[in-house]
């Protein structure tokens, strides 16, 4: 890969308006300034799941791998933990990650493996037309919940703070800036990145308005502090109609699982030679 076209010969098919759009296009952005800063194009690996998101991939001309239905995190952490030179980004979706896949990703951020993962949370299933997934709001009305869904979303932050994720930050489909922002932030961060995006689904789930009205973006929030980023975090439970704080909510420093697995590698390869060293030494060879 000696160029910066980062563009593909696959057509499009995303649906006009959709919010992935904005997220593709924020993504090329940062990886060609990464790229242009030194970062060589090789060593970025793109892996997604299944979904409209997943689509992604095709459209963005990069090393990449089309994983299973919620196991974009276990294909990504294999990659980053054969190679840890490599830029290990997924992209998934919130039925792919929040739902299916959910247990890798509690363990992605309790062990701090350092991936980002960038999730299309459009609180819908799109490419099945339109079925309610873990972040749908109560009383969301679609084609398996014809009557309403029962249930109550669950907070990804919330669950992803508590969980030890190292980065965790919330952008919104409508302009790329901010996404600009906060993707550079967290591929540049060494440890588990999650930025949820709100990601509108304008054909099964058009929420455009109902965002634009409520987005801010955090000021004077102070990112390392815990406690602070829990507060803000609960700000908006992916049901009520309260303000929406958007931005990074929380970084920390952290020894990453590759890190810490190939410390303990190699100390006890150090460990097990010595030893055959002071064995010989004693006899005498
Ligand atoms: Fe985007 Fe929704 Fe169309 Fe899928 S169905 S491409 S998420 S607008």
């Amino acid at each position: 890969m000696s160029t910066l076209n980062l563009n593909t010969y696959a057509k499009n098919t995303w649906c006009i308006g959709c919010g992935n759009f904005a997220i593709l296009n924020a993504i090329r952005l940062v990886i060609t300034e990464l790229i242009k800063e030194g970062t060589p194009a090789e060593n970025f690996v793109l892996v997604s799941g299944i979904g409209c998101h997943a689509k992604i991939v095709d459209y963005i001309n990069l090393n990449s791998f089309y994983s299973l239905h919620g196991r974009v995190i276990p294909v990504a952490t294999a990659i980053k933990i054969a190679d840890p030179s490599l830029k290990v980004i997924g992209f998934s979706g919130d039925g792919d990650s929040y739902g299916e896949g959910l247990e890798h990703l509690l363990f992605a951020a309790k062990r701090n493996i350092d991936i980002t993962m960038i999730i299309h949370n459009n609180r819908v299933y799109g490419l099945t037309t339109g079925q309610f997934t873990p972040t749908s709001p109560s009383g969301y009305k679609g084609r398996s919940t014809p009557y309403g869904n029962k249930e109550k979303p669950f907070n990804p932050l919330e669950l992803m703070l508590a969980s030890n994720a190292s980065f965790v930050a919330r952008g919104f489909s409508h302009g790329i800036d901010l996404l600009k922002k906060i993707f550079k932030e967290a591929i540049l961060h060494k440890g588990f990145s999650l930025i949820d995006v709100l990601q509108v689904c304008v054909t099964f789930y058009n929420m455009y308005e109902y965002y634009d009205k409520r987005v801010y973006v955090m000021e004077n929030h102070n990112e390392t502090d815990f406690d602070q980023a829990m507060k803000k975090a609960k700000e908006w439970d992916y049901n009520s109609d309260t303000k929406i704080p958007l931005g990074i909510f929380y970084r920390k420093k952290e020894i990453t699982f590759e890190d810490s697995f190939q410390t303990g590698i190699i100390s006890e390869t150090i460990d097990r030679k010595q030893k055959i060293y002071e064995h010989l030494m004693k006899k005498n060879l």
